[in-house]
């Protein structure tokens, strides 16, 4: 059986320097635990649209296709902010998206005990915190016609953007947070606005169908979402899984992500049909964006896009117990002390560079055998 495959496009500003250490993590497994993959590497954003005049050739998107995942580091910066929209490097992240049909996005909001001080809420809230919030990604407002900026007849503007999903789209994504439920603690709670908005109910009817008909093992609860933004500052821990819309899961899931602390420590992963082989079409990034401010003084975090390769161990390629060694030598290595400049407290510290915090991972990696 020839290797898994993985396509990695590094992007732009701290994209590559993150991804450096996460090629070093990929070589280990390898090594170490025979476990290896077929590496290939392409260009997307800004780099793509300076080496070919578009942030994802046709010749990229056919390859990310064809893979079983891709892991991107991110895309973006100042150089590029006056491009046409057309060519911005966001466009080529959103293609990457929108043509592989990932209609899934996970966001784990996961609290590591040693950086628990980081959060803006007391310690005991979010200690030991670990969340999964299931986001739908490709319908919803941000797609849904019609849509728009139009003139009206007394000399006004409207500007609108139609909430729109079809019952397939909503038990799809709601298929996937189940499924991710029953791997976790059994427990999922939707999210919308069944009392002030038709697709809400719909929302509501639809993920309430697939429980009782596909998935009546889990516990499902219904909370409107912003009662849900209240709870997830006021006790996050009562959640394991949450699945909601595009839109408020754009918002729950940032919301949900600064419990944790740093935007360095924060990976996603999005899906979307399984292939043929029964893998489902994914792709693995951090969540931060290329920060130009740090980029190329060795100062990025490369947490977030480690645990992002993490993820795809346990969504891709069902390694759960090899993800979970990686979540442990990340916080081991947090536990003893390693901190990039992004995880210094107030009190400060000696921070470490991104290669040397890629380096005490392998070195934890190495002591777990
Ligand atoms: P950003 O996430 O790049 O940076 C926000 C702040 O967080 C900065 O101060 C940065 O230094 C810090 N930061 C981010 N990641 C870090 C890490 N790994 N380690 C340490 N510190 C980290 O967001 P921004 O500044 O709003 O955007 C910068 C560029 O990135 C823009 O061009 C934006 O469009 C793009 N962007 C891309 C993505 C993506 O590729 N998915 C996401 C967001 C923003």
């Amino acid at each position: 059986m020839s290797n898994p495959s993985l396509l990695i496009l590094a992007g732009d500003g701290i994209g590559p320097e993150v991804m450096d250490e996460v090629k070093k993590i990929i070589n280990w497994y390898g090594d170490k635990r025979d476990l290896a993959f077929d590496v290939s590497e392409d260009l997307v954003g800004g780099c793509a649209y300076d080496a070919h005049g578009t942030p994802l050739t046709d010749e990229t998107m056919a390859k990310a296709q064809e893979v079983d995942a891709v892991l991107l580091g991110a895309v973006g910066g100042p150089a590029y902010d006056d491009l046409d929209f057309s060519v911005k490097p966001e466009r080529g992240l959103l293609r990457l998206r929108k043509e592989m049909d990932l209609f899934s996005n996970l966001r784990p909001a996961q609290c590591f005990d040693a950086l628990a001080d980081f959060s803006s809420l007391k310690k005991d809230i979010v200690a030991g915190l670990d969340i999964m919030i299931v986001r739908e990604l490709t319908s919803g407002s941000y797609f849904g016609e019609p849509r728009g900026i139009f003139d009206l007849e007394d000399g006004q503007r409207v500007g609108i953007n139609t909430q729109r999903y079809t019952t397939e789209e909503i038990r799809r994504v709601a298929r996937s947070a189940f499924e991710l439920a029953r791997k976790r603690n059994n427990k999922l709670c939707s999210m919308e606005k069944a009392n002030v908005m038709e697709s809400g109910i719909l929302w509501r009817e639809e993920v309430t169908w697939v429980h009782q008909n596909e998935y009546p093992d889990v516990e499902l609860s219904h909370m409107y979402a912003d009662a849900g933004a209240m709870q997830l500052v006021r006790w996050p821990k009562q959640f394991d899984v949450i699945v909601t819309d595009n839109l408020f899961g754009d918002l729950l899931s940032d919301c949900a992500a600064m419990l944790t602390g740093s935007l360095g420590m924060l990976p996603s992963a999005s899906l979307g049909v399984p292939m043929a082989n029964g893998r489902p079409k994914a792709l693995y990034e951090p969540v931060h964006g290329s920060a130009p401010d740090i980029a190329g003084q060795g100062k990025a975090n490369p947490i977030a896009c480690i645990l992002s390769f993490a993820m795809a161990l346990r969504y891709s390629f069902n390694e759960g117990t090899e993800a979970e060694r990686l979540e442990q030598a990340i916080e081991k290595v947090l536990a003893d002390g390693a901190r990039t400049p992004d995880l210094l407290g107030p009190e400060g510290g000696k921070p470490i560079s991104t290669a040397e915090m890629g380096d005490a991972i392998l070195a934890a990696l190495d002591a777990s055998l």
